[in-house]
């Protein structure tokens, strides 16, 4: 697929058009608008630019082009979004590389949809497997919405099924479905197993999990990692859940198929688990585009433990709030609902503990607390672990868990006095830690640095909005970005976003390449997948600051007297900054009179005072 292929999709593609199919559009303007798909709201903030070809909500921050908009409705990966475009605009996508053919996935596809009919045929008329069933207390209307089924004893039921029904078998045996014997016939993969189809967003069956209903083999058996069936980014009942999981703001994220089931039949009905116990980047991503709470529900034992205290990290990271829900011992939702006990189960959700706290927690009993060198030891496992955590306050009530552990607060002098001094000595430690970003967001907290570009709820200050003018000149391009450019560089701009966007805007003007095209960059959410070495925060909030900008501009007529307003403006607030921090550096004695920096430091003044 070239790049000329994608440009010419985009162009012949009516957003407003194909938007307008799932979301009903209002004209405002030049542009469009409309309630937010991807998050919840009452007043409208989706805005969709044809012109463009680009859409943004202010609401929720998300944002790009045709392509983005069904990869994030229908969580399609880019060369499927891709092809379902190529061929409503009627583009034909020259094929490279080794990936199958679209003819090849769907022959894929309908085997496996074949494959759960038969299986689901199966479980009708097969007595043991029906018994299993109503032994785990799962109705047949449950049954029927997750679409369960049995693959029967024996080695060849599928394949025959297959044979007789016309179904390609190689198609079948790429899906994972049945295995090639040295004869040169199939065998089934799946035998004497209660079987639960996963469905990929758009609910479509692309793999199966199969339980073993006997005694040999392993207890659970999934389909393997084929091209329409990706574990890293399949949640199993996402597309029963991803409604719920919306209107709720939140996920409940178990660790098996029958917890799934269960939860459902709790009426939790936003519970989801990722394929296998590891939870992944690509697992955050997918529930990101739905919501941004996470309650982990996982197993008592120590595997189970473990994975929340990874997950938990995972998602904390992800921007999650993440919350720990405590079973009691021995069980997990799915004993739980079978044995009648729902109230303990919705008691444990809604008693979940945030994740960083359940992580601490966890690390203060794996001491002897009793022991002055244990605590110590662990105080300093714990001071690593509380700078990881991103939310400065949640930091602050971490740190006075801790206190009573510390030396000074054992220390007689004064029960006060030795709490202060271990609450300061405890924080110290902590900051020390801290990554360099976090440290410096604490010391500007003013900066635009900390909202995240386009969605802040306040209003913009003379200076925020005098640089968005001024970028927005320049992504237009033409006369007045040359104008613009020729007056203030990327270091003249105060906000840290507008700063980068800037940055990238002067990058792509040296090399010839349209800064319009800044929120549809390669490598940024448009692939579906995270960017290798992780998404620079402060590189997706310019691109996000880019696409508000284009998508709604900048609400007055750009003129070269305006521009030179902002521009003075701009650098105004820029020189009141430096000297503000030069000042400092002086006051404290850090700069003294031969250092170079205190000449910089005169030449403001005396522009300062006339
Ligand atoms: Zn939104």
């Amino acid at each position: 697929m070239t790049r000329e292929a994608t440009d010419e999709i985009r162009a012949r593609i009516d957003l407003v058009d194909l938007i307008g199919a799932h979301v009903r559009l209002t004209k405002a303007g030049r542009s469009f608008k409309g309630l937010c798909p991807f998050h919840e709201e009452k007043t409208p903030s989706f805005h969709v630019n044809p012109e463009r070809g680009m859409w943004h909500c202010f609401g929720c921050g998300e944002h790009g082009d045709c392509f983005t908009f069904l990869m994030r409705l229908e969580t399609l990966s880019f060369p499927e979004a891709l092809q379902r475009l190529a061929d409503k605009a009627g583009v034909t996508l020259e094929r490279r590389g080794r990936g199958p053919s679209r003819d090849q996935r769907d022959e894929m596809l309908s085997a496996l949809a074949s494959a759960a009919r038969f299986y689901g045929e199966c479980l009708q008329k097969s007595e043991r497997a029906g018994q299993y069933v109503r032994k785990r207390a799962i109705d047949a209307e449950t049954a029927s919405k997750f679409g369960l089924g049995f693959a029967p004893e024996g080695w060849d039921n599928l394949a025959g099924f297959f044979a007789r029904e016309k179904v390609d078998l190689g198609a079948a045996e790429k899906a994972g479905l049945v295995s090639r014997r040295r004869d040169g016939g199939y065998y089934d993969r799946f035998r004497n197993r209660l079987m639960f189809p996963v469905t990929d967003a758009s609910d479509r069956v692309v793999g199966f999990g199969g339980r073993d209903l006997g005694t040999d083999g392993p207890k659970y058996l999934n389909s393997p990692e084929t091209p329409v069936f990706r574990k890293g980014s399949t949640l199993y009942g996402f597309g029963l859940a991803r409604k719920a999981i919306a209107a709720a703001g939140h996920v409940v994220l178990v660790e098996g198929y029958l917890d799934v089931i269960s939860c459902h039949r709790a009426g939790i009905d936003n519970a989801v688990a990722a394929m296998g116990t590891a939870s992944g980047e690509g697992h955050v991503a997918l529930l990101k585009r739905v919501c941004d709470r996470a309650v982990l529900c996982f197993d008592m034992d120590s595997a189970g433990q473990k994975a929340a205290l990874a997950a938990s990290e995972l998602f904390g990271a992800g921007g999650f709030d993440a919350r720990v829900a405590v079973l009691p011992e021995g069980d997990d939702p799915d004993s739980l609902v079978a044995s009648g006990r729902m109230a303990d189960l919705i008691r444990a959700l809604e008693g979940a503990v945030p994740a960083a706290d359940y992580r601490l927690d966890a690390l203060m009993a794996s001491f002897d607390l009793r022991e002055e060198t244990e605590r110590s030891r662990m105080l300093e496992k714990a001071v690593e672990m509380v700078a990881r955590v991103p939310n400065v306050f949640e930091r602050d009530r971490l740190i006075r868990k801790l206190v009573p552990y510390h030396a000074d607060f054992r220390k007689g002098y004064g029960a006060d006095r030795g709490e202060d001094s271990a609450e300061t000595r405890i924080r110290q430690a902590v900051e020390r830690m801290l990554p360099a970003g976090a440290k410096a967001a604490r010391r500007m907290p003013s900066s635009a640095a900390q909202k995240p570009a386009g969605r802040s709820r306040t209003p913009l200050g003379a200076t925020e909005k005098a640089e968005r003018i001024i970028l927005m000149a320049l992504l237009q391009g033409g006369e007045l970005a040359d104008h613009a450019a020729a007056r203030i560089a990327p270091d003249g701009f105060v906000g840290e976003v507008c700063r980068q966007l800037a940055a990238e805007i002067f990058r792509r003007r040296e090399v010839g390449e349209d800064p319009a095209s800044i929120p549809l960059a390669e490598g940024a959410p448009q692939t579906g997948e995270p960017a290798p070495g992780g998404e620079d925060m402060q590189q997706e909030q310019a691109r996000r600051l880019a696409s508000s900008l284009l998508v709604r501009g900048a609400g007055a007529p750009l003129t070269k007297p305006v521009l030179d307003d902002c521009v003075e403006r701009v650098l105004a607030e820029s020189r009141r900054r430096e000297l503000s921090e030069l000042q400092d550096l002086v006051k404290r004695g850090e700069i003294t009179r031969d250092d170079p920096r205190f000449q910089e430091y005169l030449a403001l003044m005396r522009r300062a005072h006339g």
